[in-house]
């Protein structure tokens, strides 16, 4: 008999992987972060002495949910940035928060964040920071990461530039200043497993000519991938003709910026020239879809980035354009917002969604060989959905009750590199009752603190505990 950490047994597991391949009446072996077997529960099961043993009969396993756009930070704003402009919603709430927020606020709002992550399945994200006012804002919102058990990558936004945009002056600092943090930032937190350090270049539309080239010499010399907000909406275009006098695409590929190694937030504006550019570069483009609705940027033409054959993946962003962190109401709206705009429900489908939630993801990590799917020598990173209530019941599909029944609810079990992160909904490493109550009392003192509540007309004084 093989030892093992867990086996969990008798499930129908969606297996994401070359053939998309569902397995009924089946188990996953783990030991310490891998996958180690997975087939029929009838041949693996006595072939395994785990130390735990879960019975998944009628229960659903997925691979982990991969979170490519976050702004963690922002979970302190939620309600407070409803029906404005990007720049107003900048120069009014997020700006603010990002430069009074203290690190211990940092710590808690973003492990807040990471708790909701986990309730829907999320097993890694990509997380930008804005304006660490401190060195100590950068290493709580690592500690965040770290705690939460997610797989994750820390990025915080380079900004020198955008006065005339929006863009606060106390958000800005020389481009030096910004590459000593990431100098800094890649020594102490080599990547791991568990945790990278890429670099954040904010948009077009905040860094200056010489900001963007220092950026991309850095990231060449130091082998540091990239994140940008592109074409967020028609302010990108808008000001690069002002600056450059081209839209923003075409000058980022004039200056070098387009490469592999760049993953384009958004990309709600772009043409076909750009995404005729960003095939030749095999930029990776991360999909939005709440936040560009929120936000009303607009609807970013992925079935045209889709059919070029660019590596896609989602994103929640930041709860400040979201209200929440909920990838699964993400998955839902990245399928309904195309078919809708496309005005044929074909143009999508829920395979779809789930393969830009787990393979996407994976590719744009560049941990393609490693999560995204559950296969055997894969790191164990899955969730468990439980058709625990009406809203899934009943399920024909598993996928298309994935991506179109299921809520957070659902979501039974989350297991990241091997750990239970969750399991019946309950968060098993972190006193979860605790955070929110701390998140709650924190978030308020510090919108009263910076005034990011000035256009939120309350009639109450919050709900202190
Ligand atoms: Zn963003």
């Amino acid at each position: 008999m093989n030892t093992a950490d867990i086996l969990l047994s008798n499930a129908l597991i969606v297996t994401q992987d070359e053939n998309r391949s569902i397995l009924p009446n089946s188990s996953i072996v783990i030991k310490g972060n891998r996958i180690i077997a997975i087939g029929p529960s009838m041949e693996i099961d006595p072939q395994y002495s785990a130390s735990k043993t879960v019975d998944l009969r009628g229960k659903i396993v997925f691979p982990g949910l991969i979170n490519t756009h976050d702004h963690l930070f922002q979970v302190a704003t939620k309600g407070l940035g409803e029906d404005m402009s990007v720049q107003d919603w900048v120069y009014v709430v997020t700006a603010p928060t990002a430069a009074n927020i203290s690190s211990d606020e940092m710590y808690t709002v973003c492990l807040t964040g990471c708790l909701e992550l986990i309730h829907c399945g999320v097993t890694s994200l990509i997380d930008m920071n804005y304006m660490a006012q401190t060195f100590a804002h950068h290493d709580e919102n690592i500690h965040a990461l770290v705690d939460s058990g997610l797989r994750s990558i820390y990025t915080s936004i380079i900004s020198d530039y955008g006065l005339q945009y929006g863009i606060p002056e106390y958000l800005m600092r020389p481009t030096d200043w910004f590459i000593d943090q990431y100098d800094q930032l890649i020594t102490k937190y080599p990547p791991t497993d568990r945790l990278a350090v890429w670099m954040a270049v904010g948009a077009p539309w905040t860094v200056s000519g010489e900001g963007l080239d220092k950026s991309l010499a850095f990231s060449k010399r130091t082998g540091t991938p990239m994140v940008m907000h592109i074409g967020e909406n028609w302010v990108d275009n808008h000001c690069s003709k002002d600056r450059f006098g081209m839209n923003s695409v075409p000058y980022l590929e004039k200056i070098g910026f387009l490469r592999p190694e760049l993953l384009a937030i958004h990309c709600v504006t772009l043409d076909d020239e750009d995404i005729a550019l960003f095939v030749k570069n095999n930029v990776k483009v991360s999909y939005n879809p709440v936040s560009n609705m929120y936000l009303g940027n607009g609807i970013p033409p992925m079935m045209k980035m889709r059919d070029a054959g660019l590596r896609i993946g989602l994103g929640v962003d930041g709860a400040g354009s979201n209200n929440s962190q909920d990838m699964i109401e993400t998955l839902k709206m990245a399928a309904l917002l195309q078919k809708g705009a496309a005005k044929d429900p074909s143009v999508i489908n829920a395979q779809q969604v789930l393969d830009w939630a787990t393979l996407g993801g994976a590719q744009i990590l560049g941990l393609e060989d490693q999560i995204g799917s559950l296969e055997v020598g894969k790191q164990a990173d899955l969730f468990v959905i439980a058709p625990n209530s009406a809203k899934v019941v009943p399920i024909h599909d598993p996928v298309a009750t994935l991506v179109y029944s299921c809520g957070q609810e659902n979501v039974e079990m989350t297991i990241a590199n091997g750990v239970i992160l969750m399991q019946d909904g309950i968060i098993q490493h972190l006193d979860e009752a605790e955070i929110l109550r701390q998140c709650q009392e924190m978030s308020l003192a510090l919108a009263e603190r910076c005034g990011s509540d000035s256009k939120v007309k309350r009639t109450w004084k919050g709900n202190r505990a």
